[in-house]
């Protein structure tokens, strides 16, 4: 059985009396212990799916307007509000990309990460700094009473990324939501986070949902990878496959546009154009105006997302090149 299974996700947002509709028809499933990455440039919906999960769209102008998002058997995106504040944190948590303004600045970070031990888990104060203390052991943390009783601005963001993990796992979640977790890093820093949230989850047999906008990132991390654009699928595939043999236009694009130390010369590889806003997307596929292999019916089709050959029957492409 899955870990989550989420089927067709809808969510919009009203925006000066217009409907913007950021999410549409987005379905996946997660397996247990294993990685999803979902992949598109910003705007393209990645952020709004995986807070979704969570519930956290603010409404209004907010709205998760259809779709079911089944963990554990419950329906996440029906439960009472109650039920959903005891899967928040405890059983789903989430790492953001910013951990300055997901922080709280007035607080230590020792209080922070003990807070969920003590209100999900019941434990007291004691328990639960020592706890804390074990867990920024865990996360590459070298003087964890010293970080207890900083506040964020002590820190660096490395280090600061480093908190916010052991936050999200101070309560054992079976699913990990981690939201562009090292984009605002050093390169250097941001390889040394991957590789220890892989660790982690290994260790602690979590699921994990990888937000990023880099193919690179996810080519060392993911099971299964799921492209986005325009608030749709439009690729899914087990990673090997997406790597290896990408169907969709837009995927083969990203995939030219990561940086390769074997390329010493010459322009790096852009996608020309940019995403369309959830107010203004173009009829038919919305892709066209940036694709080169679109044809007239691609401006006037809406494509639906088909199997194609490969993936071990896992691969699917939202394009009128297949079917
Ligand atoms: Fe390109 Fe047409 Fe495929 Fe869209 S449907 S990705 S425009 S070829």
């Amino acid at each position: 059985m899955p870990c989550l299974s989420c089927s067709d996700l809808r969510v919009s947002f009203r925006i000066q009396k217009k409907t913007a509709r950021a999410v549409r028809g987005v379905s996946f499933e997660l397996d247990d212990r294993k990685t999803l990455g979902i992949v598109g440039e910003s705007g393209c919906g990645k952020s709004v799916t995986a807070s979704s999960i969570m519930r956290l769209i603010p409404a209004p102008p907010g709205k998760i307007e259809a779709g079911t998002m089944l963990f554990e058997g419950k329906d996440l995106l029906s439960i009472p509000e109650k039920q959903m504040r005891e899967v928040r944190g405890r059983r789903i948590s989430m790492i953001f990309q910013d951990p300055m303004t997901s922080l709280n600045p007035v607080f230590t970070c020792g209080h922070q990460v003990a807070e969920p031990l003590i209100l999900h888990k019941g434990m007291g104060k004691r328990a639960a700094a020592e706890l804390c203390a074990e867990l920024f052991s865990e996360v590459g943390i070298a003087e964890p009473k010293r970080v207890f009783s900083s506040y964020p601005h002590n820190l660096s963001g490395g280090m600061r990324q480093r908190v916010m993990i052991a936050m999200a796992l101070a309560c054992s979640p079976r699913l990990l939501i981690a939201d562009e977790p090292t984009t605002a890093l050093d390169v250097t820093v941001q390889a040394k986070l991957l590789e220890l949230l892989k660790k982690l989850q290994d260790a602690k047999g979590m699921s994990m949902i990888l937000i990023t906008h880099n193919l690179g990132i996810v080519a060392g991390m993911a099971h299964d990878v799921m492209v986005m654009y325009a608030g749709e699928v439009v690729e899914s595939a087990p990673a090997r496959a997406i790597f290896d043999s990408p169907r969709h236009p837009y995927t083969e694009r990203l995939l030219k546009t990561i940086p390769s130390i074997e390329k010493r010369s010459g322009r790096l590889t852009v996608i020309p154009g940019t995403v369309p806003t959830p107010l203004e997307i173009p009829d038919g596929c919305p892709f066209h105006p940036r694709c080169q292999r679109a044809t007239e019916r691609c401006g006037k089709e809406h494509p639906a997302l088909r199997r194609v050959d490969g993936g071990g029957g896992k691969h699917q492409a939202r394009c009128h090149l297949y079917g």
